[in-house]
């Protein structure tokens, strides 16, 4: 099997961070400071995710002395509302690494392997901040990762 190495590739998707139900339940959220613990519950994100992915694309937040975040309700619903539904993003991803579906970001690949496909070269290893595996295709019958 041929092993050149190339240093990007661009993976093009959409994402979806808000579905139609959390909308409807943002909808509910008073003028109140909430924790991250009660926004999950209240709207049904993991506290996770809200942390990971909602605040790095905007989610407004505030922080205390010790670090704990603090989301006012009102600000959420408006962030909420005003979210596209679907987006179009483009990541790179260096060599060796695959998008994890679970964590939805781009990660280092932990123990990679590869595969032949018939249409496609198949690279999959175990994503360091989740465990769970992760899965590269490369769509080109002879193309290098
Ligand atoms: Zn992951």
């Amino acid at each position: 099997m041929e092993n050149k190495t190339r240093s990007t590739t661009l993976y093009s998707g959409a994402r979806r961070l808000v579905t139609g139900a959390t909308r409807s339940k943002a909808k509910g959220l008073l003028n109140m400071l909430y924790t991250t613990a009660e926004l999950s519950d209240i709207l049904g994100v993991t506290r996770r995710a809200l942390i990971d992915q909602w605040i790095s694309e905007g989610l407004p937040y505030t922080q205390d002395a010790k670090r704990r975040y603090w989301f006012n309700g009102k600000a959420v619903a408006a962030w909420v509302t005003a979210y596209k539904h679907t987006r179009d993003y483009t990541i790179e991803l260096g060599e060796g690494m695959a998008l994890c579906l679970h964590c939805m970001e781009p990660v280092k690949m932990i123990d990679p392997k590869a595969k032949d496909g018939k249409r496609t070269q198949v690279l999959s290893g175990k994503c360091p901040q989740c465990g769970k595996g992760v899965t590269r295709f490369n769509g080109t019958r002879r193309a290098s990762w």
